[in-house]
């Protein structure tokens, strides 16, 4: 359990106060932390993060040894980093952007799973598939490499340019109609762009995520290559895992990173703010955003995805209970939708009633794993609500 070690004295510093299961907002208002324990079977201690920390205790003082019963409770995480948010001993005044400096929670249990996989008791079998494909076809998805740019049906791209378009996995295997919105998009504002195909391969989230760290580091070590042969001043993407992976895994892998990353979101914005987009067809229909927590809680990014939005005319954006820092997760991440899909899907829809609640007609968000989870929520619910991604609104404003 040698990266657990690593990590003992943040472990030690826990000290079962159980914020992280029921926070309180005020000394009667009590808000709900964990997903995983809001909809597990059990809502037993190890399904929230307190018991967690109790088990890496009882590793790192050897009164636990590792098993398969241990990876099995581990897994069922999404890392959505809620329990880090309201935990005193991750909170400091010198944080910015919520990246924790002392107890970092998704650092605990990435460690964990990481020793886990090297004892030999991980990875758990989706998760084994997911990551062998990640090495024969750098994608998840069980596809082949140069499919992933089938979605371009033939346009070409300039070989260099200053912005480099990160696709990511989902999009141009699941859902290719987001890649051609962005594509639209950039056009319509004048932006020179490429990709890097055939460079581009899985970034490497799944793996980081799962404690399949080699591959990870594999996948991660090919693209930052990749990208600083490019050329790239600007990588920007849209997938919010991604940008997470692109943003802080490769900068704890290789330091200070010689591009700069932006999510599409900023990028965007950016082009309203300075003209070059022009958003005029109003949307006369009420809509609440979901904050991604790769995007949220796990890089500080809040405003851009809302105040892209506010620049649509006619669109009244409403807020959910639970938002920025605080808000609920989809269900899909940390490798939770492959090996556990009946948990994903009981949080996703969670959120979706959440959702209905402010009266909205339109939940957006702009991830692809969370907006391929919410659609597979709002069909077992048979509900009102539409799910659209922000960049199918704002197709909407500019046509
Ligand atoms: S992880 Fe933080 S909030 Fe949870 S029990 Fe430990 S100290 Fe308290
Ligand atoms: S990261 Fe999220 S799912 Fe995991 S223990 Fe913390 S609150 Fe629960």
């Amino acid at each position: 359990m040698e990266r657990t070690k690593a990590i003992r004295n943040e472990i030690m510093c826990c000290m079962n106060c159980g914020d992280c299961r029921i926070a309180f907002r005020t000394a009667i208002e009590r808000f709900k932390v964990c997903p995983i324990r809001e909809v597990h079977p059990s809502a037993f201690e190890p399904f929230f993060s307190r018991g967690k920390m109790n088990l890496a205790k009882g590793l790192l003082r050897g009164d636990l040894k590792p098993s398969k019963e241990l990876a099995d409770i581990f897994y069922q995480c999404t890392s959505c980093g809620s329990c880090r948010e309201v935990c005193h001993q991750s909170h400091n005044p010198y944080i910015q952007n919520n990246v924790c400096k002392y107890l970092d929670h998704i650092k605990v249990w990435e460690a964990v799973r990481a020793d886990l996989v090297d004892a030999g008791y991980a990875p758990l079998p989706r998760h084994d598939e997911i990551t062998k494909w990640m090495e024969k076809e750098h994608n998840p998805y069980m596809e082949k490499h140069e499919d992933r740019i089938k979605w371009l049906e033939g346009k070409k791209l300039p070989e260099k340019a200053d912005v480099v378009f990160f696709m990511g996995c989902t999009e141009p295997y699941r859902i290719p109609e987001i890649l051609k919105a962005i594509v639209k998009i950039l056009e319509k504002a004048g932006v020179e762009f490429t990709i890097l195909h055939p460079d581009e391969y899985c970034c490497g989230s799944v793996g980081f995520r799962v404690g399949m760290r080699k591959i990870a580091e594999e996948l991660a070590k090919h693209n930052f290559e990749a990208i600083k042969k490019s050329g790239a001043k600007t990588v920007m993407t849209h997938c919010a895992g991604c940008y997470r992976t692109l943003k802080e895994d490769y900068k704890d892998l290789f330091g200070e990173l010689p591009y700069e990353v932006v999510h599409a979101s900023a990028f965007i914005l950016d082009l309203i703010k300075s003209g070059k987009l022009k958003l005029t067809k109003p949307i006369e229909k009420t809509v609440t955003y979901h904050d991604p927590c790769h995007l949220g809680r796990h890089t500080g990014l809040y405003e851009a995805p809302r105040d892209i939005l506010r620049s649509i005319p006619g669109l009244n954006l409403v807020e959910m209970e639970r938002h920025h820092q605080h808000a609920w997760c989809c269900g899909a991440g940390g490798g939770v939708k492959s090996q556990y899909p009946e948990l994903a899907n009981k949080i996703a829809e969670d959120r979706i009633e959440e959702a209905e609640r402010t009266g909205a007609k339109i939940l957006t968000t702009m991830c692809p794993f969370c907006g391929r989870n919410f659609k597979d929520a709002i069909e077992a619910r048979k509900t009102f609500i539409d799910f659209k991604d922000i960049l199918e609104l704002v197709i909407e404003s500019i046509e």
